[in-house]
């Protein structure tokens, strides 16, 4: 069955960057340390920012990302004690090299999920993108992984370097015994908005003729398959999740985003204070949610405005979707989670 995913308006979301560091390099990476820092969180420091960021009574989803959270020494009791803060799910977002023993010291019963990042159903492709070896790491690491009873889902970011692979990617996974797979797209972000020689960013028009007949066939595999919708035409409603969810996307410095488009910017809507969010002035990314435009998301179009096309008449022939708007296929129609971070 496929859906939209509508942004889930009871439920809260907290991606948690744990620290920006990271033994990868890939070529659409979202880090950007001169905006969120270096640092690596002291662990004492997060359970308090947990306890903060727990709601008593809202359903919370915990997403763990960085970098690469498995960096982090203590991963594994963090995941324990968000457990008992109460949090919904509790999702580790990695780049499947799975550091400090975490696949022996965390349990099923802790981390709900592993997302592991794999941009290419061969190591030609994904290593392109990745960095030698990474291929060959990442699919042993989703093996013990899923000897060891985790739930697994794969990301894979399609960009210009690999978006003709992605239609392998369901025989692989089918092949591996993963069951959940999320597309991302990569933007202008991070790496690829310092990196002004190489562009990997693809056009709406291979978009539309790849990505949902591709999600399909994966559905049609039983893949539960999740994907950005990006473009909306005239008549879809556009809504921003900045107003309609609540989404927070937290960093080792204090900063936290509700838009992860904002995130190379100084926009953020609050700080981490002592005891509390402590809310920005203006101006912030909350005073870009309110602006309503007939190119929809008002970030696509300051940050990349040649994604949009006018007809004759100056008006946009569609509109950008909320880059967190998600077409689902589901092929069990079970509920899953539809959470997972960035381009992992
Ligand atoms: S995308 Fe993820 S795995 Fe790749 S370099 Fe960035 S943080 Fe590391
Ligand atoms: S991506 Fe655009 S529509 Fe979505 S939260 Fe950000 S500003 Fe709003």
């Amino acid at each position: 069955m496929e859906k939209t995913v509508a942004f889930q308006k009871n439920a809260r979301n907290v991606f948690f960057h744990i620290l920006t560091r990271c033994n990868l390099r890939c070529k659409h990476c979202y880090v950007n340390p001169k905006q969120h820092g270096t640092q690596t969180l002291p662990t004492e420091t997060i359970r308090d920012w947990l306890n903060l960021l727990a709601h008593p009574h809202k359903k919370t989803n915990l997403i763990f990302i960085g970098g690469e959270p498995t960096l982090h020494p203590d991963l594994s009791s963090l995941a324990e004690s968000a457990r008992k803060m109460g949090y919904a799910s509790i999702t580790v977002d990695t780049n499947g090299f799975f550091f400090n023993d975490i696949l022996k010291r965390a349990t099923p019963d802790t981390v709900d999920y592993f997302s592991v990042g794999l941009d290419g159903a061969c190591s030609q492709v994904n290593d392109y993108i990745r960095g030698e070896g990474s291929y060959n790491t990442c699919v042993a690491g989703i093996e013990q992984a899923l000897e060891k009873g985790f739930n697994l889902s794969v990301i894979y970011t399609v960009s210009q370097w690999n978006i003709d692979d992605l239609k392998h990617m369901p025989r692989l996974l089918k092949a591996l015994g993963i069951q959940r797979l999320f597309i991302q797209v990569a933007g202008i972000r991070g790496r690829l908005a310092t990196n002004k020689k190489e562009q990997g960013q693809i056009t709406r028009k291979r978009w539309a003729a790849t990505v949902p007949q591709l999600a399909a066939r994966a559905a049609g595999m039983g893949i539960h398959t999740t994907y950005p919708k990006v473009f909306l035409n005239k008549k879809e409603p556009f809504e921003c999740a900045g107003r309609v969810a609540e989404n927070y996307f937290v960093f080792p410095n204090g900063r936290i985003y509700q838009c992860p488009l904002c995130e190379d910017f100084p926009l953020h809507s609050y700080d981490m204070g002592r005891n509390a969010l402590v809310p920005r002035p203006p101006i912030n990314e909350k005073d870009l949610f309110d602006l309503s435009i007939p190119e929809g998301c008002v970030m696509n179009k300051l940050i990349q405005p040649g994604n949009i096309d006018y007809d004759k008449h100056g008006k946009p022939k569609y509109k950008i979707a909320c880059c967190l708007l998600k077409e689902e296929l589901n092929p069990s129609n079970q509920s899953g989670l539809d959470t997972a971070g960035g381009s992992k």
